[in-house]
C-alpha cells in the first residue's frame, strides 16, 4: 500500500483522468438490470442501484466489491473474492469511496500510479439493500439482493470490531442461504467464470492489450 499522501495524490490524478471519461458513458444507465432482473426484483423499491466487482492484479490480487450508493461506490477488497457457500466468510476490507463511473473500468492503471496494475471488470448489474442503508453502513450490518451476471441471491457484509481507530474496517463478505447458495464441495465462482463479464477476456489478455474499457456492456 502506498503511504496515505502519495495515495490522495494518486488517487486524485485518476479520478481527474476519470472525469474526463465520464461524459462518453454512464455506468448507473449501463447497469440498467436487465427484463429477468426487473421481473425478479419487484419490490418497489424503485431506482436500482449500481454494484460492480473489479478484479484487481495489483501487489496482490484482490476483488474490489462496490455497492453504489449516494452518488459513490462504497468499496471494499477482497482477497479471496466472493464464494457462494454460505459456511466462507471472506475477508472484506473498506476501502476508500470511488467515483461510479470507476465501476466500469476496465484495463491497465500504470505502475506507480495508486491501484496500479490490471482491473477486470468481473461481475456488474445492480443491487437491492434489504435493510436501511446508512444505518447498516453506520450499525456495520447489511444485508442485500444481488443482480450480477455472477452473483445473485442475498449476501451480507458484516463489520468486525476494528483494533485502532487508523486501521481500516474489516467486514465479512458472506452468501446468505437461498436457492442461489452452493455447498462447500461445490467449484469456487472465482475459478468457474474467471474472465471478464464485460468482454470476456482473461487478466492476461487484458493486460497484453494494454488499453481501457468503459462499462462496455452492450
Ligand atoms: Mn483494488
Amino acid at each position: 500500500m502506498a503511504p496515505k499522501k502519495a495515495a490522495s495524490k494518486a488517487s486524485k490524478e485518476v479520478d481527474e483522468q476519470l472525469a474526463r471519461y465520464r461524459a462518453m458513458r454512464d455506468f448507473t444507465m449501463t447497469a440498467e438490470p436487465s427484463g429477468e432482473d426487473d421481473a425478479s426484483s419487484g419490490s418497489g423499491h424503485g431506482d436500482s442501484l449500481p454494484f460492480v466487482i473489479q478484479k484487481h492484479a495489483a501487489t496482490r490480487l484482490h476483488y474490489d466489491f462496490r455497492l453504489g450508493w449516494r452518488g459513490v461506490l462504497k468499496s471494499w477488497a477482497v482477497t479471496k473474492g466472493p464464494s457462494y457457500y454460505p459456511g466462507d466468510k471472506r475477508l472484506a476490507v473498506e476501502v476508500e469511496d470511488h467515483p461510479i463511473a470507476y465501476g466500469g473500468f476496465e484495463g491497465t492503471i500504470p505502475k506507480g500510479q495508486y491501484g496500479g496494475g490490471t482491473v477486470m471488470v468481473w461481475d456488474q448489474g445492480t443491487w437491492e439493500p434489504l435493510v436501511d442503508v446508512d444505518e447498516g453502513l453506520r450499525t456495520g450490518k447489511l444485508s442485500f439482493t444481488l443482480h450480477g451476471k455472477k452473483l445473485k441471491g442475498n449476501w451480507a457484509l458484516v463489520r468486525m470490531g476494528r483494533r485502532t481507530s487508523k486501521d481500516r474496517p474489516n467486514w465479512l463478505l458472506i452468501k446468505e442461504h437461498d436457492k442461489y447458495a452452493h455447498g462447500v464441495d461445490a467449484e469456487p465462482v472465482t475459478e468457474a467464470h474467471p474472465n471478464s463479464a464485460i468482454t470476456g477476456r482473461t487478466m492476461d489478455q487484458i493486460a497484453a492489450a494494454g488499453d481501457h474499457v468503459w462499462g462496455a456492456e452492450e
